[in-house]
């Protein structure tokens, strides 16, 4: 990692990564995967299927090659609709080669949430994964923008099969695009930021080139790396990006099954794994841990939510040969990680040292003065990691007049950089890593007939970080029970957004003069029991 500095209070990361003239992500990692030959860049835990370094390169450059003849064009949006697969990763790159944009549909979005998304980014192009085609095609087909439908593998029905764009043109390759500007938006991924509904936040070439050159894991690339994150979120797809770049061997799982999951580490001799808290949390207590050989495992990444001391020191302490846990900070708004732990001197409860492309000052909320070491303030970030605003948003309210973006998150630093993070001021909603913005989950809500006000917040669990709860009046004379409301959200939205947290009834909703949400107030009203944030 290279140097980081101070200057009148905003931290600078390290920044000898080398940004091509062409600005095309899709093409730089292309050549990376070249470097790295016959070794193999990925293996399925699922399914045992491999894939070598070089043919992960070639089918990227045929996919890419057969999409601009199917007819899609620089700045087409392509939609990705997919579970972890080697089909997913080689449709990512091979969209961006050709200069389109590509966005991700999560698999266990429901038929609203699939329809919101697309409204937002408007692809007229969808792979599918033979699962996702029977959860979503009609969906897609008859409510969307989208035309055309590639489904992986040798797909039997009349869409365009997969494995026929893999081989090879005898007419040539595609030239990847060029980009001359900085924005060039490569990627939308969905992001509540501060407040509000999910939206667009369009992470550009430059952003993918940036983060791919962090610094997230250790040079030693002898033993595999094991990641269960979805490549449908920040976390997944960048540290994919990051292993690959890196020329690491990556083992992927499609969801998270316990068994399976500490099966692949011993058949694979995993050497490092990459999971959110809620993994630490289930590894510091299972039983079945003590039943494989993990003796492979040096090094644990844990990104997406807050992570607690006791549980590192708990896995530590079952799994022989872990050097470290580490923590990492990032967000969807910043590509990626703005702050992580390396392996030397880690510090209790801190998330490191802000990494590569990242420039970070922590402000006083109410005056916006810069603050110095131990101060808590809000996050702000700047740097070529930055993404490029929400499709349709003006940039005013989300980032300062010097251009930083206001992360919502408090946070400080100490005397030797180690960054902090203690509280958010944000709307979001945290369950098990996973993005929850309540007035997301308040829309829902409204739309049941007895309801008349609602307001969502979290209420913390030591298991999953936060429990979506929701707080209802209900119209007058309505005999609404909790359970008809759970039920009628349950039917509404993804699994992680249901309201685990509950539905407790008042006579009002606290709301300020302007009728915004005095969600503080309502955490008030959570059982003492339970430690607010
Ligand atoms: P997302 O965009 O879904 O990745 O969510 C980003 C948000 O997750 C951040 O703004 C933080 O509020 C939270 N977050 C991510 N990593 C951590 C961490 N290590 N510690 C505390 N909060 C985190």
């Amino acid at each position: 990692m290279s140097v980081i500095s101070y200057i009148d209070g905003v931290f600078y990361g390290g920044s000898n990564f080398p940004i091509p003239s062409h600005m095309n992500f899709g093409r730089l990692m292309v050549d990376k995967l070249l470097e790295n030959k016959n070794k193999v860049a990925l293996i399925s835990g699922d399914t045992g299927e491999k894939i070598s370094y070089v043919d992960l390169a070639k089918k990227i450059v045929n996919v890419a090659t057969a999409l601009s003849k199917l007819g899609v064009r620089q700045g087409d949006v392509v939609a990705i609709c997919s579970e972890n697969r080697i089909e997913f990763y080689v449709a990512i790159i091979a969209v961006y080669y050709i200069g389109a944009v590509a966005t991700f549909l999560n698999m266990a979005y429901t038929k609203d949430e699939v329809i919101h998304t697309v409204k937002i980014s408007k692809p007229t192009f969808a792979f599918l994964s033979p699962s996702t085609q029977k959860l979503h095609y009609d969906t897609l087909k008859n409510h969307t923008t989208i035309t055309k439908f590639i489904v992986f593998g040798d797909s039997a029905t009349k869409e365009i099969s997969f494995d026929k764009l893999t081989l090879d043109d005898p007419n040539g390759n595609v030239m990847p695009a060029d980009f001359y500007g900085r924005a060039q938006t490569a990627l939308i991924l969905y992001s509540s930021g501060t407040t509000g509904l999910p939206k667009g936040a369009k992470i550009t070439h430059l952003n993918l080139i940036a983060t791919t050159f962090q610094t997230l894991s250790l040079p030693d690339n002898s033993r595999p790396v094991l990641t269960i994150a979805p490549w449908c979120n920040t976390m997944g797809i960048m540290t994919l990006n990051g292993f690959l770049r890196s020329g690491k061997t990556v083992v992927f799982l499609k969801r998270f099954d316990e068994n399976l999951f500490l099966q692949v580490i011993e058949k694979y001799k995993v050497g490092e794994v990459l999971i959110a808290p809620p993994v630490l949390i289930l590894l510091s207590k299972s039983p079945n841990v003590s039943k494989y050989d993990l003796s492979s495992v040096y090094m644990i990444h844990s990104g997406g939510a807050p992570l607690d001391s006791d549980v590192i020191a708990l896995v530590k302490a079952r799994l022989p040969n872990l050097r470290n846990v580490t923590q990492g900070y990032g967000m969807t708004e910043s590509t990626g990680s703005i702050a992580t732990e390396l392996d030397a001197a880690p510090k209790q409860g801190s998330v490191g040292f802000v990494t590569e492309g990242i420039v970070v000052k922590i402000v006083d909320v109410e005056t916006r003065a810069i603050l110095g070491p131990n101060k808590r303030g809000e996050i702000c970030l700047n740097g070529l990691v930055l993404f490029d605003g929400y499709i349709g948003k003006e940039r005013g309210d989300d980032f300062d007049e010097e251009g930083f973006f206001k992360t919502g998150d408090i946070g400080y630093y100490d005397e030797d950089g180690f960054f902090f993070i203690v509280d958010r001021i944000k709307e979001l909603i945290k369950y098990k890593a996973w993005q929850v913005s309540p007035a997301e989950l308040e829309a829902v809500v409204l739309l049941h007939d007895a309801v008349k006000d609602v307001g969502v917040i979290g209420t913390p669990d030591s298991e999953a970080g936060e429990l979506p709860t929701a707080f209802v009046v209900k119209k007058p004379g309505s005999n609404v029970t909790e359970k008809d409301i759970l039920d009628f959200v349950g039917t509404k939205v993804s699994p992680w957004k249901r309201l685990r947290g509950g539905v407790k009834f008042i006579e009002e909703i606290p709301k300020t003069g302007s009728g915004k949400i005095l969600r503080r107030k309502l955490r008030e009203l959570l059982p003492k029991n339970v430690k607010s944030k």
